[in-house]
């Protein structure tokens, strides 16, 4: 090799490098702010009660959350709470399941309340605080913010809607939205989780439960529901229900 030769293979070797070194990053979804912990802490009961461990653990799963999904506001400002709620409330049910990924999440779009079947943010019809979206919202979760953040406001409620919107994606996990979440209940507990379902909801028609009369509805509302109560006040709620505890503690590997 000629001496010209040598200089040009080692020029094409440095730019390489130099290419390598200020390759373009990957923009991450949403910047962490400084003071999540803070405000997770504040905000957050279920976080708060974590030893120092367990919050690094759920810090980590938090971010990895907020990598993968985008929040979008649709006429609400996303601010750093929501996002922090939001974060939250995807990791409450899944933070002792190892590994736990919602591949069938891309985005989160955020309303400032609430909002009717056709998305429409006026008019008389506007019941509806939170969806999992389907056909061409497929992927998308659609949450009120300003009942996202009674969720966690109140201390006392047994209600969380963002919560029971995350339940729900974890219950179509499997790919059928029912009230069974086949990939972490084993078969032989199904039936007795089905018909415990069944139960629950004749107690609420009965006015026989603390339980929100919204879980009498179907199993896929029942499940959602006994779980934002479930996660709201774990004391109350396996002190009053705990055959349905033990289910979803089974289901959440929490127990
Ligand atoms: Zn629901």
């Amino acid at each position: 090799m000629t001496v010209a030769l040598q200089i040009l293979f080692a020029l094409f070797i440095i730019i390489l490098l130099i290419l390598f070194v200020f390759r373009p990053k990957r923009k991450p979804l949403f910047e962490l702010p400084a003071n999540y912990p803070d405000l997770l802490a504040d905000y957050v009961p279920f976080y708060a009660a974590l030893d120092e461990d367990s919050k690094k653990r759920f810090e980590d799963r938090f971010a990895r959350f907020h990598a993968a999904v985008r929040i979008t506001g649709a006429n609400a400002e996303v601010e750093d709470l929501d996002r922090v709620l939001i974060g939250a409330a995807a990791i409450i049910p899944v933070f002792y399941i190892p590994d736990w990924d919602y591949v069938n999440l891309r985005e989160v779009l955020l309303y400032p309340g609430r909002f009717n079947l056709d998305f429409e943010q006026g008019g008389p019809d506007r019941t509806v605080s939170g969806m999992v979206g389907n056909q061409h919202l497929e992927g998308v979760l659609l949450l009120s913010k300003w009942e996202m953040r009674q969720g966690f406001i109140n201390p006392h409620s047994n209600r969380n809607v963002a919560v029971h919107e995350f339940v729900h994606l974890v219950d179509k996990m499997d790919g059928t939205l029912d009230g069974v979440p086949q990939i972490l209940l084993e078969r032989k507990y199904m039936d007795r989780w089905k018909a415990l379902l069944e139960a629950t909801a004749n107690s609420i028609r009965n006015g026989e439960s603390d339980i929100d009369a919204y879980g009498a509805t179907s199993p896929v509302e029942c499940f959602a529901v006994v779980s934002e109560y479930y996660f709201n006040q774990p004391e109350l709620f396996k002190e009053r229900h705990p055959e349905l505890a033990e289910g979803l503690g089974r289901i959440y590997r929490s127990r």
